[in-house]
Protein backbone atom coordinates (compact mmCIF):
# COMPACT_ATOMS: atom_id res chain seq x y z
CA UNK A 1 0.00 0.00 0.00
CA UNK A 2 1.12 3.67 -0.96
CA UNK A 3 0.24 6.56 0.92
CA UNK A 4 0.70 10.54 0.07
CA UNK A 5 1.72 13.00 2.49
CA UNK A 6 3.61 16.21 2.36
CA UNK A 7 6.36 15.22 5.25
CA UNK A 8 7.70 11.52 6.64
CA UNK A 9 9.41 12.03 9.81
CA UNK A 10 11.38 8.94 10.35
CA UNK A 11 11.79 8.31 14.34
CA UNK A 12 9.33 9.07 16.80
CA UNK A 13 11.73 10.05 20.03
CA UNK A 14 11.83 13.29 21.68
CA UNK A 15 13.40 15.05 18.02
CA UNK A 16 10.71 13.56 15.62
CA UNK A 17 7.94 14.48 18.08
CA UNK A 18 10.18 18.42 18.14
CA UNK A 19 9.80 18.04 14.03
CA UNK A 20 6.14 17.33 14.76
CA UNK A 21 5.70 19.80 16.82
CA UNK A 22 6.49 22.53 14.30
CA UNK A 23 4.91 20.99 11.44
CA UNK A 24 1.94 21.11 12.87
CA UNK A 25 2.28 24.75 13.49
CA UNK A 26 3.13 25.51 10.21
CA UNK A 27 -0.19 23.41 9.00
CA UNK A 28 1.78 20.46 7.02
CA UNK A 29 0.14 17.19 6.43
CA UNK A 30 2.53 15.10 7.79
CA UNK A 31 3.04 11.31 9.57
CA UNK A 32 5.45 10.22 12.00
CA UNK A 33 7.14 6.07 11.66
CA UNK A 34 8.44 4.91 14.57
CA UNK A 35 9.76 1.61 15.00
CA UNK A 36 8.85 1.61 18.55
CA UNK A 37 5.81 -0.24 19.96
CA UNK A 38 5.39 2.51 22.64
CA UNK A 39 6.61 6.50 23.25
CA UNK A 40 9.33 7.65 24.31
CA UNK A 41 12.56 6.18 22.19
CA UNK A 42 15.44 5.40 23.63
CA UNK A 43 14.47 6.62 26.92
CA UNK A 44 12.76 3.50 26.89
CA UNK A 45 15.86 1.11 27.11
CA UNK A 46 18.12 3.33 29.40
CA UNK A 47 19.22 1.51 32.89
CA UNK A 48 17.60 2.05 35.92
CA UNK A 49 19.67 4.55 37.84
CA UNK A 50 19.75 6.96 34.48
CA UNK A 51 18.81 10.36 35.82
CA UNK A 52 19.18 13.34 33.60
CA UNK A 53 22.42 15.84 33.78
CA UNK A 54 19.58 18.85 34.14
CA UNK A 55 16.85 20.02 36.09
CA UNK A 56 12.95 19.34 34.31
CA UNK A 57 12.83 22.25 32.86
CA UNK A 58 15.84 22.63 31.60
CA UNK A 59 14.98 19.48 29.58
CA UNK A 60 11.51 20.42 27.92
CA UNK A 61 10.52 20.10 24.01
CA UNK A 62 9.51 23.34 22.16
CA UNK A 63 5.91 24.64 23.84
CA UNK A 64 5.58 22.62 26.69
CA UNK A 65 7.99 22.39 29.78
CA UNK A 66 8.82 19.26 31.38
CA UNK A 67 7.32 19.42 34.50
CA UNK A 68 9.28 18.38 37.93
CA UNK A 69 9.54 14.96 39.32
CA UNK A 70 8.20 15.01 42.73
CA UNK A 71 11.30 14.64 45.16
CA UNK A 72 14.03 14.87 41.80
CA UNK A 73 15.54 18.10 41.30
CA UNK A 74 17.08 15.57 37.92
CA UNK A 75 14.37 13.48 36.39
CA UNK A 76 14.39 9.31 35.79
CA UNK A 77 14.09 8.27 32.31
CA UNK A 78 10.91 6.68 33.35
CA UNK A 79 9.80 10.79 33.78
CA UNK A 80 10.67 11.53 30.21
CA UNK A 81 8.90 8.09 28.88
CA UNK A 82 5.94 9.47 30.67
CA UNK A 83 6.78 13.36 29.41
CA UNK A 84 7.03 12.40 25.82
CA UNK A 85 3.98 9.82 25.53
CA UNK A 86 2.10 13.10 27.09
CA UNK A 87 3.47 15.55 24.67
CA UNK A 88 2.57 13.57 21.44
CA UNK A 89 -0.95 12.96 22.74
CA UNK A 90 -1.61 16.62 24.11
CA UNK A 91 -0.02 17.97 20.23
CA UNK A 92 -2.08 15.31 18.72
CA UNK A 93 1.11 14.50 16.58
CA UNK A 94 0.36 11.51 13.91
CA UNK A 95 2.73 8.73 15.12
CA UNK A 96 2.33 5.41 13.48
CA UNK A 97 4.25 2.70 15.80
CA UNK A 98 6.16 -0.43 15.42
CA UNK A 99 6.60 1.03 11.40
CA UNK A 100 10.29 0.21 10.72
CA UNK A 101 11.74 2.21 7.71
CA UNK A 102 14.42 0.94 5.74
CA UNK A 103 14.74 2.49 2.87
CA UNK A 104 14.59 6.23 1.40
CA UNK A 105 14.59 6.49 -2.53
CA UNK A 106 14.26 9.46 -5.12
CA UNK A 107 11.17 8.81 -7.00
CA UNK A 108 10.64 11.59 -9.14
CA UNK A 109 9.50 14.77 -7.63
CA UNK A 110 8.86 12.54 -4.29
CA UNK A 111 10.96 10.73 -2.27
CA UNK A 112 9.68 7.46 -1.29
CA UNK A 113 9.61 6.32 2.17
CA UNK A 114 9.81 2.26 2.50
CA UNK A 115 9.15 0.12 5.42
CA UNK A 116 7.55 -2.73 6.70
CA UNK A 117 4.14 -1.36 6.97
CA UNK A 118 3.92 -0.02 3.30
CA UNK A 119 5.18 2.95 1.48
CA UNK A 120 4.95 6.46 1.66
CA UNK A 121 5.49 9.27 -1.06
CA UNK A 122 6.58 12.50 0.45
CA UNK A 123 8.18 15.63 -0.61
CA UNK A 124 10.26 15.90 1.80
CA UNK A 125 11.89 13.52 4.95
CA UNK A 126 13.22 14.33 8.32
CA UNK A 127 15.35 11.74 9.81
CA UNK A 128 15.13 11.90 13.53
CA UNK A 129 16.62 8.06 14.31
CA UNK A 130 18.75 8.68 16.97
CA UNK A 131 22.00 6.81 17.56
CA UNK A 132 20.68 3.89 20.25
CA UNK A 133 20.39 1.24 17.73
CA UNK A 134 24.05 1.97 16.30
CA UNK A 135 26.36 1.29 19.34
CA UNK A 136 29.41 1.68 18.51
CA UNK A 137 32.62 -1.05 19.47
CA UNK A 138 36.17 0.01 19.07
CA UNK A 139 38.40 -3.45 17.67
CA UNK A 140 40.75 -4.40 20.32
CA UNK A 141 43.40 -7.28 19.67
CA UNK A 142 42.22 -10.79 20.79
CA UNK A 143 38.25 -9.53 21.20
CA UNK A 144 36.92 -12.64 19.78
CA UNK A 145 39.24 -15.11 22.25
CA UNK A 146 37.81 -13.48 25.21
CA UNK A 147 35.62 -15.94 27.01
CA UNK A 148 33.47 -13.72 28.87
CA UNK A 149 30.66 -11.35 28.33
CA UNK A 150 31.37 -8.31 26.27
CA UNK A 151 28.28 -5.75 26.21
CA UNK A 152 27.64 -2.17 25.53
CA UNK A 153 25.85 0.82 27.33
CA UNK A 154 22.39 -0.70 25.38
CA UNK A 155 22.86 -3.58 26.98
CA UNK A 156 23.38 -2.45 30.55
CA UNK A 157 20.14 -2.09 33.00
CA UNK A 158 21.20 -2.58 36.43
CA UNK A 159 24.04 -3.85 39.08
CA UNK A 160 22.50 -6.62 40.34
CA UNK A 161 23.12 -8.23 36.92
CA UNK A 162 26.82 -8.38 38.07
CA UNK A 163 26.54 -9.33 41.18
CA UNK A 164 30.01 -11.23 42.19
CA UNK A 165 31.47 -10.93 38.94
CA UNK A 166 34.47 -8.97 38.08
CA UNK A 167 33.75 -5.94 35.55
CA UNK A 168 35.07 -4.08 33.75
CA UNK A 169 33.94 -0.99 32.29
CA UNK A 170 35.29 0.72 29.42
CA UNK A 171 34.41 4.84 28.83
CA UNK A 172 35.60 7.75 30.30
CA UNK A 173 32.01 10.06 29.10
CA UNK A 174 28.66 10.50 31.00
CA UNK A 175 27.69 6.89 30.07
CA UNK A 176 30.56 5.26 31.41
CA UNK A 177 31.02 7.22 34.46
CA UNK A 178 27.44 6.38 35.30
CA UNK A 179 27.89 2.80 35.08
CA UNK A 180 31.24 2.62 36.75
CA UNK A 181 28.94 4.77 39.51
CA UNK A 182 26.57 2.09 39.73
CA UNK A 183 28.22 -0.69 39.76
CA UNK A 184 31.22 0.92 42.48
CA UNK A 185 28.58 1.71 44.38
CA UNK A 186 27.00 -1.77 44.84
CA UNK A 187 30.26 -3.30 45.27
CA UNK A 188 30.99 -5.41 41.89
CA UNK A 189 34.48 -5.98 41.60
CA UNK A 190 35.19 -3.01 39.27
CA UNK A 191 37.67 -2.02 36.81
CA UNK A 192 36.80 1.50 35.04
CA UNK A 193 39.57 2.31 31.89
CA UNK A 194 39.38 5.01 30.15
CA UNK A 195 40.95 6.55 27.11
CA UNK A 196 42.54 9.76 28.33
CA UNK A 197 42.36 10.73 32.31
CA UNK A 198 38.62 10.98 33.43
CA UNK A 199 37.67 15.10 33.15
CA UNK A 200 35.00 15.81 35.92
CA UNK A 201 32.99 19.04 34.90
CA UNK A 202 32.69 21.17 38.25
CA UNK A 203 30.11 20.25 41.01
CA UNK A 204 28.07 23.07 39.65
CA UNK A 205 28.20 23.12 36.27
CA UNK A 206 24.93 20.97 34.55
CA UNK A 207 23.35 20.59 31.60
CA UNK A 208 22.33 23.92 31.94
CA UNK A 209 25.39 25.54 31.75
CA UNK A 210 26.36 23.08 28.98
CA UNK A 211 23.40 24.23 27.06
CA UNK A 212 24.51 28.21 27.25
CA UNK A 213 27.98 27.46 26.70
CA UNK A 214 27.02 25.42 23.65
CA UNK A 215 24.64 28.17 22.33
CA UNK A 216 27.75 30.66 23.40
CA UNK A 217 29.29 29.12 20.77
CA UNK A 218 27.14 28.95 17.93
CA UNK A 219 26.25 32.58 18.07
CA UNK A 220 29.94 33.61 18.19
CA UNK A 221 30.67 31.16 15.50
CA UNK A 222 27.51 32.57 13.25
CA UNK A 223 28.27 36.37 14.11
CA UNK A 224 32.05 35.37 12.30
CA UNK A 225 33.80 35.70 15.98
CA UNK A 226 36.39 33.17 17.06
CA UNK A 227 35.65 29.89 18.61
CA UNK A 228 34.96 30.11 21.97
CA UNK A 229 35.90 26.31 22.99
CA UNK A 230 32.27 24.53 23.32
CA UNK A 231 31.54 22.61 26.20
CA UNK A 232 34.30 19.91 25.36
CA UNK A 233 36.46 22.53 27.29
CA UNK A 234 34.93 22.29 30.27
CA UNK A 235 35.29 18.73 30.93
CA UNK A 236 33.80 15.21 29.57
CA UNK A 237 31.79 13.99 32.92
CA UNK A 238 28.98 16.01 34.35
CA UNK A 239 29.00 14.83 38.05
CA UNK A 240 25.78 14.43 38.64
CA UNK A 241 24.36 13.26 42.65
CA UNK A 242 25.24 9.10 42.16
CA UNK A 243 28.77 9.80 40.01
CA UNK A 244 29.60 12.44 42.52
CA UNK A 245 28.87 9.66 45.55
CA UNK A 246 30.68 7.46 44.07
CA UNK A 247 33.52 9.38 43.14
CA UNK A 248 33.87 10.74 46.89
CA UNK A 249 33.39 7.09 48.01
CA UNK A 250 36.14 5.61 45.99
CA UNK A 251 35.36 5.21 42.99
CA UNK A 252 38.52 3.32 41.88
CA UNK A 253 41.05 5.79 39.86
CA UNK A 254 40.50 5.20 36.14
CA UNK A 255 43.29 2.80 34.15
CA UNK A 256 44.26 3.70 30.84
CA UNK A 257 42.88 1.47 27.45
CA UNK A 258 44.29 -2.02 27.90
CA UNK A 259 46.19 -3.41 24.73
CA UNK A 260 44.38 -6.82 24.30
CA UNK A 261 42.21 -9.41 25.35
CA UNK A 262 43.16 -12.81 26.93
CA UNK A 263 41.00 -15.52 27.24
CA UNK A 264 40.35 -14.57 30.89
CA UNK A 265 40.56 -10.96 31.02
CA UNK A 266 43.13 -7.77 29.60
CA UNK A 267 46.41 -6.97 29.50
CA UNK A 268 48.24 -3.62 29.14
CA UNK A 269 51.37 -2.89 27.29
CA UNK A 270 53.26 -3.25 30.34
CA UNK A 271 52.25 -7.00 30.51
CA UNK A 272 50.19 -6.16 33.52
CA UNK A 273 46.77 -7.61 33.41
CA UNK A 274 43.12 -8.03 35.30
CA UNK A 275 40.37 -10.85 35.22
CA UNK A 276 36.93 -10.03 34.05
CA UNK A 277 33.69 -11.98 33.50
CA UNK A 278 32.26 -8.84 31.76
CA UNK A 279 33.28 -6.14 29.87
CA UNK A 280 30.63 -2.96 29.16
CA UNK A 281 31.43 -1.09 26.42
CA UNK A 282 30.56 2.74 27.36
CA UNK A 283 32.09 4.02 23.99
CA UNK A 284 29.50 5.79 22.10
CA UNK A 285 27.09 5.48 18.82
CA UNK A 286 26.95 6.23 15.67
CA UNK A 287 23.80 8.03 13.50
CA UNK A 288 21.04 5.29 12.84
CA UNK A 289 21.63 6.60 9.00
CA UNK A 290 21.84 3.22 7.02
CA UNK A 291 18.18 3.64 5.53
CA UNK A 292 19.23 6.43 3.77
CA UNK A 293 22.09 4.62 1.92
CA UNK A 294 20.00 4.75 -1.70
CA UNK A 295 20.04 8.04 -1.83
CA UNK A 296 23.79 8.03 -2.07
CA UNK A 297 24.82 11.50 0.52
CA UNK A 298 28.69 11.25 1.78
CA UNK A 299 29.94 12.62 4.24
CA UNK A 300 32.57 12.13 7.13
CA UNK A 301 32.52 9.43 9.88
CA UNK A 302 28.86 7.95 8.70
CA UNK A 303 27.48 11.32 8.87
CA UNK A 304 25.97 13.13 6.08
CA UNK A 305 27.09 16.67 4.59
CA UNK A 306 24.52 19.23 6.04
CA UNK A 307 23.75 22.87 5.90
CA UNK A 308 22.08 22.93 9.05
CA UNK A 309 19.78 20.23 9.07
CA UNK A 310 19.15 20.26 5.09
CA UNK A 311 21.68 17.67 2.99
CA UNK A 312 23.46 19.23 1.03
CA UNK A 313 23.04 17.11 -1.55
CA UNK A 314 19.07 16.41 -1.21
CA UNK A 315 17.42 19.81 -0.16
CA UNK A 316 14.47 17.47 0.58
CA UNK A 317 15.91 15.50 3.27
CA UNK A 318 16.67 16.86 6.69
CA UNK A 319 18.49 15.26 9.57
CA UNK A 320 18.18 16.20 12.96
CA UNK A 321 18.80 15.35 16.30
CA UNK A 322 22.19 13.54 15.94
CA UNK A 323 24.68 16.27 17.64
CA UNK A 324 25.93 19.45 16.90
CA UNK A 325 26.93 18.23 13.48
CA UNK A 326 23.00 18.40 13.06
CA UNK A 327 22.75 22.16 15.46
CA UNK A 328 24.16 22.82 18.43
CA UNK A 329 23.03 20.60 21.21
CA UNK A 330 20.53 18.89 19.07
CA UNK A 331 21.01 15.60 20.81
CA UNK A 332 19.30 17.23 23.89
CA UNK A 333 15.73 17.61 25.12
CA UNK A 334 16.38 21.00 25.66
CA UNK A 335 18.44 21.62 22.21
CA UNK A 336 16.41 19.96 19.72
CA UNK A 337 13.38 22.41 19.48
CA UNK A 338 15.48 24.86 17.44
CA UNK A 339 17.10 22.87 14.59
CA UNK A 340 13.63 21.42 14.38
CA UNK A 341 11.96 24.63 13.82
CA UNK A 342 14.42 25.58 11.48
CA UNK A 343 13.75 22.24 9.85
CA UNK A 344 10.06 22.88 9.22
CA UNK A 345 10.16 26.47 8.18
CA UNK A 346 12.78 25.27 5.28
CA UNK A 347 10.72 22.23 4.31
CA UNK A 348 7.51 24.85 4.12
CA UNK A 349 9.36 27.35 2.04
CA UNK A 350 10.65 24.58 -0.36
CA UNK A 351 6.81 23.11 -0.37
CA UNK A 352 5.43 26.37 -1.24
CA UNK A 353 8.23 27.51 -3.90
CA UNK A 354 6.93 23.97 -5.53
CA UNK A 355 3.34 25.03 -5.02
CA UNK A 356 4.21 28.38 -7.18
CA UNK A 357 6.21 26.63 -9.82
CA UNK A 358 3.75 24.30 -10.41
CA UNK A 359 0.69 27.01 -10.44
P1 LIG B 1 15.90 8.33 20.02
O1 LIG B 1 15.38 8.64 21.38
O2 LIG B 1 16.84 7.20 19.86
O3 LIG B 1 14.63 8.12 19.08
C1 LIG B 1 14.76 7.66 17.75
C2 LIG B 1 13.54 6.84 17.41
O4 LIG B 1 13.65 6.48 16.04
C3 LIG B 1 13.44 5.56 18.21
O5 LIG B 1 12.13 5.42 18.69
C4 LIG B 1 13.79 4.48 17.19
O6 LIG B 1 13.13 3.26 17.40
C5 LIG B 1 13.31 5.12 15.90
N1 LIG B 1 13.97 4.60 14.71
C6 LIG B 1 15.31 4.40 14.52
N2 LIG B 1 15.52 3.91 13.27
C7 LIG B 1 14.30 3.81 12.69
C8 LIG B 1 13.86 3.37 11.40
N3 LIG B 1 14.72 2.96 10.46
N4 LIG B 1 12.53 3.38 11.13
C9 LIG B 1 11.64 3.82 12.07
N5 LIG B 1 12.01 4.26 13.29
C10 LIG B 1 13.32 4.25 13.60
N6 LIG B 1 19.89 14.40 26.75
C11 LIG B 1 19.42 15.34 27.60
O7 LIG B 1 18.81 16.32 27.17
N7 LIG B 1 19.61 15.22 28.95
C12 LIG B 1 20.24 14.13 29.48
O8 LIG B 1 20.41 14.05 30.68
C13 LIG B 1 20.71 13.10 28.59
N8 LIG B 1 21.27 11.97 29.07
C14 LIG B 1 21.62 10.97 28.22
C15 LIG B 1 22.15 9.78 28.71
C16 LIG B 1 22.51 8.74 27.85
C17 LIG B 1 23.05 7.47 28.39
C18 LIG B 1 22.34 8.89 26.48
C19 LIG B 1 22.74 7.79 25.53
C20 LIG B 1 21.82 10.07 25.96
C21 LIG B 1 21.47 11.13 26.81
N9 LIG B 1 20.93 12.32 26.33
C22 LIG B 1 20.51 13.30 27.20
C23 LIG B 1 20.90 12.58 24.88
C24 LIG B 1 19.55 12.48 24.15
O9 LIG B 1 18.58 13.27 24.77
C25 LIG B 1 19.05 11.06 23.90
O10 LIG B 1 20.03 10.29 23.25
C26 LIG B 1 17.75 11.02 23.07
O11 LIG B 1 17.19 9.76 23.23
C27 LIG B 1 17.91 11.31 21.57
O12 LIG B 1 16.60 11.47 21.01
P2 LIG B 1 16.29 11.15 19.49
O13 LIG B 1 14.84 11.42 19.30
O14 LIG B 1 17.25 11.83 18.63
O15 LIG B 1 16.61 9.59 19.35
Amino acid sequence: MTSRVDVVVVGGGQAGLAAGYHLRRLGLDFVVLDAEATPGGAWQHTWDSLHLFSPAAYSSLPGRLMPTQRGQTYPDAGHVVEYLAEYEKRYELPVQRGVHVHAVRRDGDRVRVESDSGTWQARAVISATGTWSRPFLPAVPGQDIFAGRQLHTVDYRRPADFAGQRVIVVGGGNSGAQIAADLALDRVHLTWVTQRPPRFLADDIDGRALFDVATARRRALDEGRSDTGGVASLGDIVAVPPVRAARDAGLPAAKPMFTRFTTTGVQWADGSGVLADAIIWCTGFRPALSYLAPLRLRGQRGHIATDGTRAVDEPRLHLLGYGDWTGPASATLIGVGRPARDAARAISQLLAEEAKRVR
